[in-house]
């Protein structure tokens, strides 16, 4: 526990201009919208930011029809070294209004300026460095070089900009144009990404955002004239998307839900392992597709462990997302805080046994402390279930073979993690596992050149690296 008070050390926001209200970015402008409009709010004080159009099926259409144009006629048509000019200058133009982005990102999902800063907006540019590469080089993609036409793309409020730059960068490196949808809570920085549109001189209709709900998401991806659906969220909404498109050509691919485990041998390096299980599992509030809220400790080493992870749980920052020192901001919604809270009273109601970090939690906003459970057994629904918050599970295993049994037994498989001295170890883990992503001796890394995708509910598809350019060329896959 420290024993010093730090003094707040609060980014300014002045760098940030948020106008009353927003309209839609249709074609190139922005427009109104011809729906209501709704309210984003910043999670961690509950201030009303801004008014934002709410998109209805007229807007849909009026947005798909502004990127069937801009394909048919500008951007599919385009050779791929004047589209590459494009998304490096996007990327770069990410990088100069690079703290604007991320002062902004905080405030609309009440994630910590330190990961917005240093993890968000370098990897959203990085995105689009990277697949600006790609966009003359094609031909050695092993898809081919031929656009699939519009992408209709939805995503969650997590990684607000992130996931917006996972979806935009490879579809306009092969030619595609795009109307992406951003998640209610958190449409800010993508509106501020269409300004970086205009900026950036991209013909209008390439690239369109409509802001609205569940409701303007399931339009977007049912219209029918969207040729590529790419939706990250929840496993739920995942199936609903999957069944309205089957039967039509759309091409989809889906990043849904995880429960990934994170195991740790009695050979590990111990404080690189909290640091590793504290990173991931608290690092975005928990709301990682890919968290780590399953810890697997090997028994003979769980009580070391366990000490050594409450200590540093009591030295995390709780609070102001905009203050440097915040280690975990605000959870990003009222609904996803109640969501955290019912299932972790069902975790005690199981039987399991829960410790929070003592911590002061501000009085305005939703807050969650960073929690652990220990006594979790495979069948408790908090072993089972996404909590998407900053909630662990803790289980321990004698064997490696007890902790792959139990690291597979998940309906889930997007991720996991290794931590061991072994690199033999690490090896027949890693083959063993079934889960898109195996990290050893690190957690939660991420790079454009890497794919990240699931197996089972986590989806199917891949985005990032060359086999993040398959949902969006025509081609069949050639190794
Ligand atoms: P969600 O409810 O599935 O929402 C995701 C997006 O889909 C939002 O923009 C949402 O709109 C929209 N949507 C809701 N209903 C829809 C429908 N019927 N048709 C089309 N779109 C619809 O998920 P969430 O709770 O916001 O996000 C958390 C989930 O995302 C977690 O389960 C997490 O594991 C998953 N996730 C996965 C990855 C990955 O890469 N695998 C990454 C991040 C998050 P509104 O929210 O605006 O209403
Ligand atoms: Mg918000």
């Amino acid at each position: 526990m420290s024993t010093f008070e730090y003094a707040p050390a609060p980014e300014s926001r002045s760098i940030v201009d948020i106008a009353p209200s927003y309209g839609l970015f249709v074609n190139g402008e922005f427009v109104d919208g011809h729906g209501h409009s709704f309210k984003s709010i910043s999670p961690s004080t509950e201030e009303v930011l801004a008014e934002i159009a709410e998109a209805d099926e007229t807007d849909v259409d009026l947005a798909v029809r502004a990127a069937r144009r801009a394909h048919s006629r500008v951007w599919g048509r385009m050779p791929g070294k004047e589209r590459a000019k494009y998304l490096f200058r996007i990327a770069r133009i990410i990088q100069e209004r690079g703290r604007e982005l991320a002062v902004l990102e905080s405030i609309d999902n009440g994630k910590p300026i330190k990961e917005t800063r240093d993890v968000d907006v370098p990897i959203a540019a990085a995105h689009f460095f990277y697949y600006a590469g790609w966009a003359d080089k094609l031909e050695y993609s092993g898809y081919g070089t031929e656009s699939v036409g519009v992408a209709g793309q939805v995503i969650p409020w997590n990684f607000p900009l992130l996931m917006l730059s996972w979806k935009i960068a490879p579809a306009l490196a092969c030619g595609n144009t795009v109307v992406l949808k951003p998640a209610e809570t958190t449409p800010l920085t993508a509106l501020l990404f269409a300004e970086i549109c205009q900026q950036a001189d991209l013909p209008p209709g390439v690239v369109n955002i409509i802001t609205g709900a569940g409701e303007t998401g399931r339009a977007l991806v049912s219209h029918p004239d969207v040729d590529k659906v790419a939706f990250t969220g929840s496993t739920e909404v995942g199936r609903s998307i999957a069944r309205s498109v089957a039967g039509t050509s759309k091409r989809v691919t889906l990043e849904l839900g995880g429960k990934a485990a994170n195991i740790v041998f009695d050979d590990a390096p111990v404080d690189q392992a909290v640091e590793g299980i504290v990173n991931g599992i608290f690092f975005n509030q928990g709301h990682v597709c890919c968290a780590g809220s399953r810890l697997l400790v090997q028994e003979s080493v769980a009580d070391d462990v366990l000490d050594r992870l409450k200590r540093r749980m009591s030295t995390l920052r709780v609070g102001d997302p905009l203050d440097k020192n915040t280690d975990v901001g605000a959870i990003n919604s009222a609904e996803q805080l109640a969501k955290i809270r019912e299932l972790s009273a069902i975790g005690e109601d199981e039987g399991a046994e829960r410790w929070a970090a003592p911590c002061e939690l501000p009085e305005h906003g939703f807050w969650f402390p960073p929690t652990l459970f220990t006594g979790v057994t495979q069948a408790h629904r908090i072993a089972r279930e996404e909590i998407f918050g900053p909630v662990l599970s803790v289980l321990t295993f004698r064997t490696p073979s007890e902790a792959i049994e139990k690291a597979n037994n998940t309906p889930y498989g997007l991720s996991a993690g290794v931590w061991t001295d072994k690199g033999s170890r690490i090896l027949k883990m890693a083959g063993a596992l079934r889960a898109g992503v195996v990290w050893a001796n690190t957690f939660n890394k991420f790079d454009p050149t890497s794919p990240f995708g699931g197996y089972k509910e986590s989806g199917y598809g891949r985005e990032g690296g060359r086999h993040g350019l398959a949902g969006y060329l025509k081609g069949e896959a050639r190794r």
